[in-house]
């Protein structure tokens, strides 16, 4: 079980208000997609989700549980980032079993913890490699299942298929909905591409300038898009 709620939600860098007040429902094993324009706020607020940026006001609300001064690591949730950010010197059974390491696990359990996340993301064969022998979709799924292994009931993904060419991400679009399914898990994801949004979303969350301009399912948002700032970012052209 994992629900998430952002209540009234600000972020501040010196004068600069970048979140504007977020109100935003996030149900158990949802997939929800933030869309909006480069700079509207997408990160920082998932940063905020994992804890990794400060709230200015607001709550941060994990089933029923303010979670606003949780440390990152106890929050039961996980980040898959854009630069995949794995170690150039370690294995990928190395990369994939660090934080587990961090956390003291013992080796043999790590070992099956990264087995299964390895199994999942058909990374078995590549387990002694390192990232250098790696192409750039077997290294994001090396990321996905670092995140895994930590068993996470929040997925947290910002633009995670952004350095991919084309063929490639619509391969991978279809992975992440095949390990939504498998994992029972909440996911969010932020993209600035509106066909990652239509096509993976449950949920969209379209973002403009530190707001929530429409919450909605793609098919709610194309037909019936609010305004004209969401009809031209993914509402039917007319
Ligand atoms: P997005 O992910 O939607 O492209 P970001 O969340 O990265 O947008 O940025 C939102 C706004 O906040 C931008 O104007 C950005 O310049 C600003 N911003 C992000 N991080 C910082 C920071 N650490 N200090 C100051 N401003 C920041
Ligand atoms: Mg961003």
């Amino acid at each position: 079980m994992a629900t998430l709620q952002l209540k009234q939600v600000v972020k501040e860098f010196g004068d600069a208000r970048v979140i504007k007040g977020v109100d935003l429902e996030v149900h158990d094993r949802e997939f929800v997609v933030f869309v909006g324009p480069s700079g509207c706020g997408k990160s920082t607020l998932l940063r905020m989700i994992a804890g990794l940026e400060s709230t200015s006001s607001g709550d941060i609300v994990i089933d029923g549980e303010r979670i606003n001064e949780v440390a990152p690591a106890d929050r039961g949730l996980a980040m898959v980032f854009q630069s995949y950010a794995l170690y150039p010197h370690m294995t990928v059974e190395d990369n994939m079993g660090f934080s587990l390491r961090l956390a003291g696990v013992a080796k043999a359990q790590r070992r099956e913890k990264v087995l299964a996340a390895a199994r999942i993301l058909q990374l078995e064969p590549l387990l002694d490699r390192k990232p250098k022998a790696l192409s750039g979709g077997q290294r994001q799924r090396v990321a996905i299942g670092r995140a895994i292994v930590r068993n996470p009931s929040i997925f947290l993904f910002d633009e995670p298929l952004s350095n991919l060419d084309a063929a490639l991400r619509v391969k991978m679009r279809i992975e992440l909905a095949r390990l939504h399914d498998e994992l029972d898990a909440t996911m969010i994801y932020v993209t600035h591409d509106q066909i990652e949004a239509m096509t993976m979303a449950d949920k969209i969350v379209v973002l403009q300038n530190g707001l929530v301009e429409q919450v909605g399912s793609p098919m709610e948002l194309y037909h019936h898009p609010r305004n004209l700032f969401v009809a031209g970012f993914i509402g039917s052209p007319k």
